[in-house]
Order: structure tokens, then sequence, then C-alpha cells
């Protein structure tokens, strides 16, 4: 059988299963989209975040790009982000980042990608921020601590955005994590955590006393 028919032959059981076990299941996840989460990852397709976080269609809203990354011209994130927030109300937003990062290898391996090195060009300036820290290392452990690094960045720039500074300043959610998978162990490790009471650099920070609601702009 051609490998795209298993994948349609694989949908038709996942149905009956769910089905045998719930008959309105479907008409059920139909009705409504109330996920907790916002899960912002790697396209890697060995961090499937439903699989990996034991969860059911329905509780996660899920962007995926190369690296994970927060980058704040993306209007595809920010719009994700804005109705995940804005309109989902989330209450969770989990940046989730992967040892051993195709992405992050390619950012620090001074080879040429075609239009892929504008998009690694956003790591390459995380590990600039963290240099004095990655400098000394193995490539194997800078590769893995730089994922470390580009997720707590990202974090923190979701936390730059006016979008969560509304919410939070009016709403005192969402908190943000980040986390970071391993691919050889099928672990989670939680790097950081933040929420509406983290003093971002005044330079970041949004005046919102002329609002009186958090509604969107
Ligand atoms: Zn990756």
């Amino acid at each position: 059988m051609e490998s795209y028919k298993n994948l349609l032959h694989a949908n038709k059981i996942w149905v009956d299963r769910h089905i045998k076990n719930d008959p309105s299941f479907f008409e059920n996840l139909a009705k409504d989209h109330k996920p907790e989460f916002l899960w912002i990852g790697c396209s890697d397709s060995r961090v499937p975040a439903e699989r990996i976080t034991g969860t059911q269609p329905g509780e996660l809203f899920v962007h995926r790009n190369i690296a994970n990354m927060v980058v704040n011209t993306d209007v595809n994130m920010l719009s994700v982000l804005q109705f995940a927030v804005d309109f989902l109300k989330v209450n969770h937003i989990i940046v989730c980042g992967h040892y051993g990062c195709g992405g992050i290898q390619a950012a620090i391996s001074h080879r040429r990608y075609g239009l892929l090195n504008k998009w690694l060009r956003n790591i390459k300036d995380v590990y600039r921020l963290h240099q004095a820290e990655l400098e000394n290392l193995s490539e194997h452990e800078l590769t893995n601590r730089l994922a470390e690094f580009n997720v707590v960045e990202q974090v923190y720039n979701l936390a730059k955005t006016s979008i969560i500074q509304r919410a939070w300043h009016f709403e005192k959610r969402p908190l943000i994590h980040g986390w970071v998978y391993g691919l050889d162990t099928g672990l989670l490790k939680d790097i950081i955590m933040i929420g509406h009471e983290t003093q971002l650099d005044p330079i970041y920070q949004f005046d919102f006393s002329d609002l009186k609601t958090g509604n969107p702009d």
C-alpha cells in the first residue's frame, strides 16, 4: 500500500475507535472550541504536541514553525496568538523547544540555506545574547543549551507583545511556559514560567491607562 493510503486507512480506524467508546465524540467536538492551552512548538515531526502531553482533540490550540520562534513581524504567529488570547481566552501558552533541534543546528552551522537564512537569523540573535555562556561548549552541548535559551527568549518575546500585556493588565492571564522536550527520553523539561506580575525591561512596557477594557484594538 502506498504510504499516504496508510494515513487514510489509519484515520478510519481512529474514528471507529472513538465512536466505539463514545458514539457522540465527534458531534460533541464539533459543537464548541474552547482549548485551555496555546502551544507554540517546533515543526519537527518527532515532537507531536498532543501525543507527548496526553491531550485530546479540543485541548490544544497549536502553532508550529521551525525552532518554535516568536517573531514580532510574523503575522501568522501574531494572528494565532491574538485569536488564542482575545477570543479563545486561553489560560496558558506553552513554548516548547526540543533538544537536537535541526533549526538550531542549522543556525549555528554557518551553512547557507537560502530563504531559510532569514528565519534562522532570529536564532543567531539568541546565540549572540547568550554568547558568553555558549562559546566554549561542544557542538552537542551548544545545540541543547541554545534550545533552552531560545525557549526563554521566545517566552519573553511573547511578553513583549501588546496582546499579552493587555491580557495581563486587564485579566491577569495567561501564564507563559517554556519547556524543552527530549527526543531521546520523551520527557518535557520545565524551563521557565512567567505571568502578569513579570517586570519587563521598561522599554518594552506598553501604557494601557487610556483603555477601559481589554478588548482588542
Ligand atoms: Zn526543532
